[in-house]
């Protein structure tokens, strides 16, 4: 039997499903619907087309709609706005942007990968000029289109990964970077005392901190010229607001789908929906967190490919599982940079575990080869067992070899104890003869 596979969203999720899809599915007929115009982009080299240190938005496509159509025979439209599907009669409807035109599309198996966008403020005087998002490549265009040489000075609301690496790059740029938060800390993802690192390297670049006030709107004259909080009123030629994502559900209202509250679709290991022939997957999908052992929701263009990957094989008939994340990530902040994975000390805390931490310095590689760097670790395990829970490490180099080394372990829900049997490699420019992990759980254990 032939089958229709429909696929709603031709990024990082929707487009690694299709491509199994086609590897293991010969006769698959596979339609892919985009509102947007460019398939499979990295969002995530963005804020680096901005500071142009990658030259151009082109180099950040991985694949092009038109390589889709014809060398893997998939049928990718674009401008296809899916606005309802029907789980009965197994439809997707939506309209056809340029056209003003509706479609209805029959499928077999449906895969929801519609990602997640950012918030925009809902304030007084949002709607002035110069006040962006970054998502996409036209968001991008649109900001480099109003950072001329008259913008000097430049806010930005939020101080999550998408605010630190803006913050670099408007930087790179010249520009006067002020970030607005709206508790007592960057980086929310960190605890505070790791978070003080990244306030220092903030200060030290320049970058303006203000913490504890709430953006409440902006004032200016066809274009924003102040965006004002519960406190002050600051000067500005341009915003960003990076306050957030939320996932892109809601054309699923009255379909009877399970949602989180926040509105991420609620998916099984297998990548299936509560709808019979439906999977979701990526930013608009719940992300099971191993270490937490509950449905979690940390959109990431990691999980988003394997989420992506495994839907697209369990629609063409296997039965792979999803096996959870451990919420790792990593962020460039000027000369540092930032590695988390598992919990945070605040959510071991709010989780009610029982907990321990440690904190330590480390260099990168053996102390007396030269170019050494110092890296800050803190680990949160287990009281009793001192079975893993988290690590943060805040440094220059070798803090994402460390952090990976580190969320492997948390996958095998290893102890202190553990690292000390790990044989990581060693030699004087690489690392010390015990690697900082290790020297921390020699340490503790
Ligand atoms: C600036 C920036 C930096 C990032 N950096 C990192 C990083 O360093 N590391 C990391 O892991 N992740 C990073 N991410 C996150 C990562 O890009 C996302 O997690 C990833 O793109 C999610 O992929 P997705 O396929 O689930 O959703 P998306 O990439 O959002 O794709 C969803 C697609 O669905 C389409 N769509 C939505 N609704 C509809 C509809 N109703 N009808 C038709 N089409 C629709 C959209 O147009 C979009 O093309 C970054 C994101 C941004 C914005």
């Amino acid at each position: 039997m032939i089958m229709k596979y429909v696929i709603i969203g031709g990024d990082a999720a929707g487009m690694s499903a299709a491509m199994e899809i086609v590897r293991r599915d010969k006769q698959a007929e596979v339609t892919t619907l985009d509102k947007g115009h460019i398939y499979s982009y990295g969002q995530c080299g963005l804020p680096y087309v901005i500071d142009g240190r990658i030259p151009s938005t082109d180099n950040v496509i991985a694949r092009s709609v038109e390589t889709f159509r014809t060398k893997y025979g998939i049928d990718a439209r674009t401008g296809h706005n899916v606005t309802n599907i029907n789980s009965e009669a197994k439809t997707v409807s939506g309209v056809v942007l340029e056209k003003d035109e509706t479609f209805h599309i029959p499928y077999d198996r449906l895969l929801i990968a519609t990602g997640a966008n950012p918030i925009f403020p809902d304030f007084e005087g949002s709607d002035l000029a110069g006040i962006h998002t970054l998502k996409t490549i036209p968001d991008t265009k649109a900001i480099l289109n109003d950072l001329n040489d008259s913008v000097k000075q430049v806010t930005i609301i939020g101080g999550g990964y998408i605010g630190l690496e803006m913050a670099e790059s408007l930087a790179e740029l010249g520009k006067k970077v002020r970030i607005i938060q709206l508790g007592n800390q960057l980086a929310n993802i960190f605890d505070q005392d790791m978070a003080e690192l990244i306030h220092e390297e903030a200060r030290q670049n320049g970058v303006e901190l203000i913490f504890n006030e709430e953006v409440k709107g902006f004032n200016g004259e066809g274009h924003v010229q102040t965006v004002v909080t519960d406190r002050g009123e600051y000067e500005t030629d341009f915003v960003l607001a990076a306050i957030g994502v939320q996932p892109n559900t809601n054309f699923l209202d009255g379909t009877g789908m399970h949602m989180t509250p926040k509105g991420a679709i609620l998916v099984n290991p297998y990548m299936e929906t509560s709808l019979e022939n439906v999977y979701a997957a990526g930013d608009c999908a719940s992300h099971f967190h191993r270490i937490k052992q509950k449905d979690d929701y940390i959109p990431l263009g990691t999980t988003a490919n394997k989420q992506g990957r495994i839907a697209g094989m369990n629609m063409a008939g296997g039965a792979n599982t999803f096996k959870g994340i451990v919420g790792t990530s990593v962020v460039k902040f000027f000369h540092l940079t930032l590695g988390r994975t598992g919990l945070s000390e605040k959510e071991a805390e709010t989780l009610g575990f029982d907990y321990e931490t440690h904190k330590q310095k480390a260099k990168d590689i053996a102390g007396y080869y030269p170019g050494n760097q110092e890296m800050q670790l803190k680990f949160i395990y287990e009281k009793t067992t001192q079975k893993l829970y988290g690590a943060q490490i805040i440094g220059g180099n070798g803090v994402d070899k460390r952090i990976d080394v580190f969320a492997t372990a948390l996958y095998h829900e290893m102890t202190l104890n553990d690292l000390l049997d790990l044989d990581l490699a060693y030699a004087p420019p690489y690392n010390g003869v015990w690697d900082p992990i290790q020297q921390i759980a020699k340490r503790k254990s």
